[in-house]
């Protein structure tokens, strides 16, 4: 029988050293990237400083590929995909990692703007799954992109500097939520009261007439022309996003655990992004792929129902080998193994009873594997073969990973997916592995810097070693 093991206690004083480097790395990513699109941005530079190159240009210069090239596809700048050619065939299939790079967060309406009380705020359209209260009183940050009525793009990050004002979500005082506080947790506030404060001056010369004509509104709206060059209209085609503002921190004494908003699942994306940057010239050609949509099901051209991973292996195929990719296709799909990286619960001793300890995972205990995900009866699961869990085991325990199994909580009281079920559609061999975190989806959320490294050195292993 496994004993689980604590990686504090297995790793050596140099190991240690390389936990904090790497997590100080991590801490940075986790606190520039707070959108898909900047966690686009952010890979797709570094991965072209170490040598990767636009699969567009391959194709346009008429290039082929061959073993050792490093090929990048950026997809309508929030999916990311990145390739080291190997030295066996593609039709033998790739190891890859895939993870997802959007998380829960408040959506501005395409309409957004109005004034009320002499206040402007903005509505909103939450996206994911939030436990709304804990999205009120902190300090929000403003993300996204304008595209104007020319199609010039606008990028915005207000709330971010220590010199930019922020933004929030009030809640109501306790001396007054005696009706609130007798609600469920799930309805005291409610979506359509997710409005964001957003300024409160009215316009200075507006004559008697125009007195109740949203003077606030009309501030506001010339602040937003004059500093950004932006009209009420553009912010029907944008793409603006609240989320918590400030960076990502140490927690704990001993600064062992890292908080911040967003790990799931942009630690397993940075850990999987590391370990392919870190590879040499692969055996299995290997990819990383980040993908958009996975909180709202994977929907639309940007998340992993859409055929995109398909047909960017249909054009790295056409440029690896001659004809016949169709069949090719097929085959070296079929033959992909493949982590699906994303986050999953450690137990929690503020929660006693949500798991079953026996199959749970435990903050520092290494990187977590779980067979199935699923809620009531493992429905919407992707169930990974024994076969593959027996030689994913065996890739780890050879490279000293340390590594445990657990299950998202107790059977009948949730579950979760991910998009491993959509990787299986494929016919590939998939198997759920990531980074435990506490409060997962809260404006904060926690992981152990050790699984940190931990996931990171189980996915590089994943990528040399796995047959
Ligand atoms: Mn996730
Ligand atoms: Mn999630």
């Amino acid at each position: 029988m496994r004993k689980d093991k604590n990686i504090w206690q297995e790793i050596g004083d140099d190991e240690k050293v390389e936990v904090f480097r790497f997590c100080d790395d991590y801490i940075d990513f986790l606190s520039e990237c707070k959108t898909e699109r900047e966690c686009v941005e952010y890979m797709e530079e570094l991965a072209r400083e170490n040598g990767f190159k636009s699969l567009d240009a391959y194709i346009k210069g008429g290039q082929r590929l061959t073993k050792g090239d490093k090929v990048l596809v950026n997809y309508r700048n929030k999916v990311l995909m990145l390739f080291i050619i190997g030295e066996r065939g593609l039709e033998e299939g790739l190891n890859i990692v895939g993870s997802h790079i959007d998380a829960p967060r408040i959506d501005l309406k395409p309409s957004p703007l109005y004034e009320d009380e002499g206040m402007v705020l903005l509505k909103t359209h939450y996206y994911g799954g939030i436990k709304k209260y804990q999205w009120t009183a902190i300090p929000l940050a403003i993300h996204g992109v304008i595209i104007d009525g020319k199609g010039e793009k606008i990028e915005v990050v207000l709330g971010e500097d220590p010199d930019d004002a922020v933004f929030t979500i009030t809640d109501l005082l306790p001396h007054l939520a005696k009706e609130q506080s007798e609600k469920k947790i799930s309805e005291a506030i409610t979506g359509e009261g997710l409005n964001i404060l957003f300024g409160s001056i009215p316009e200075k010369n507006a004559d008697d007439k125009e007195k109740d004509k949203n003077q606030v509104k009309m501030e506001i709206l010339r602040l937003l022309k004059e500093k950004y060059h932006v009209e009420e209209e553009d912010f029907i085609s944008a793409e603006l996003t609240a989320v918590p503002a400030g960076r990502a921190r140490d927690v704990g004494l001993d600064r062992s655990m890292l908080g911040g908003y967003g790990q799931d699942d942009r630690v397993c994306a940075y850990t999987s992004f590391r370990a392919l940057l870190d590879l040499g010239v692969p055996e299995k050609t290997c990819a990383a792929i980040f993908v958009d949509k996975e909180e709202v099901g994977s929907m639309g051209n940007t998340g992993m129902q859409s055929r995109t991973l398909e047909n960017i292996l249909a054009e790295i195929l056409n440029l690896v080998e001659e004809g016949g990719v169709e069949l090719k296709l097929r085959r070296s799909m079929a033959n992909s193994k493949v982590l699906s990286a994303d986050v999953t619960t450690a137990i929690d001793p503020n929660f006693e009873g949500t798991h079953d300890k026996r199959n749970a995972c435990r903050l520092g205990n290494g990187v977590a594997i779980s067979k199935y995900g699923g809620s009531k009866g493992k429905s919407n699961s992707s169930d990974a073969s024994a076969e593959f869990i027996s030689q994913v085991r065996n890739v780890f325990n050879s490279n000293n990973v340390v590594w445990q199994s657990g299950e998202l909580g107790k059977v009948d009281l949730g579950g979760g997916g991910t998009i491993a079920q959509f990787l299986a559609n494929y016919g590939m061999e998939v198997l759920d592995c990531g980074v435990p975190l506490l409060s997962m989806h809260a404006p904060f959320e926690v992981a152990s810097k050790a699984d940190i490294y931990m996931t990171y050195r189980a996915y590089r292993a994943f990528y040399t070693d796995m047959k």
